[in-house]
């Protein structure tokens, strides 16, 4: 058992203080939610794959000079991540219809956008997250006009070159959902990307088949969930030498 002091627990997560001020430690769990909470469940090994795959992204995010809060990967499950003030917006960026956009609008899933939409959820649990505006947003300064431009100029750039890297390897990326964080440094405070970016916030789609590789296969009881979660991470290549078989380590190594 971990005796760091815990700072917030959420569905798929578990944030620690970290060894340095200034830092925590993310804890990515089995576990799954959907629909707000109503659908619960486990898929084995997705805290590991998640972990690695969160990390492979944000790393070549970074690369690219898009700032995230990630510092290193600690583990199987964990990161060293910056400790930021989380906006409490969630950013969602649809390339394609799917999920609750065709459901609201009536656009078969899978119908390409003529222009990648962006939408604003306010993260607030006992609402249910609900849609806003640009217009919420600023109004009730949940983030500042400069920031949003920022936070918009990224999540596009995001878009883009993740579209791309996924294309490589034959996945679509559909649509996905980022969140923004201040990081405060000396006198200067700057807009970095946090939380996770994985399965779990994106919608992968094989270029080819159409198949789902992410957590609607949970959301839709379609099976073979953890397969799809692996083969992202084998098609990026950080699937461990001894295979999916060393994902089942039983338990955080320290
Ligand atoms: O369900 P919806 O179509 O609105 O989801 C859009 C994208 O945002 C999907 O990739 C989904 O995985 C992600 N999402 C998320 N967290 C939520 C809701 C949706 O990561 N609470």
């Amino acid at each position: 058992m971990s005796r760091r002091r815990q700072i917030y627990e959420g569905k798929a997560k578990v944030l620690f203080e970290g060894p340095e001020p200034g830092t925590l430690v993310q804890h990515f769990k089995d576990d799954a939610s959907a629909f707000n909470n109503q659908k619960r469940g486990t898929i084995t090994g997705k805290g590991v794959l998640n972990n690695r795959i969160s990390e492979f992204l944000m790393l070549r995010l970074a690369e690219i000079g898009i700032p995230t809060h990630l510092v290193r990967r600690l583990n199987m499950r964990e990161q060293l991540v910056r400790e930021v003030e989380i906006i409490p917006i969630q950013v969602f960026v649809r390339n394609m219809a799917a999920g609750s956009m065709s459901k609201r609008l009536g656009i078969p899933e899978g119908t390409v956008l003529p222009r990648s939409i962006i939408e604003y959820y306010y993260k607030k649990d006992e609402l249910g997250d609900p849609m806003v505006s640009e217009e919420h947003i600023t109004a009730f300064g949940w983030a500042s006009t400069r920031e949003l431009d920022e936070i918009v100029q990224i999540a596009l750039r995001v878009n883009d070159f993740l579209s791309g890297l996924f294309l490589g390897v034959n996945i679509r990326l559909v649509d996905f959902k980022l969140e923004f964080g201040r990081l405060y440094a000396d006198e200067d405070v700057r807009i970095v990307i946090a939380d996770e970016i994985s399965p779990d916030n994106c919608r992968l789609w094989d270029v080819r088949t159409k198949e789902k590789m992410d957590k609607d296969r949970f959301r839709e009881d379609l099976g073979r969930v953890e397969e799809g979660y692996q083969e992202v991470a084998r098609r990026l290549g950080i699937l461990p030498d001894g295979g999916p078989g060393d994902f089942k380590a039983p338990k955080t190594m320290q």
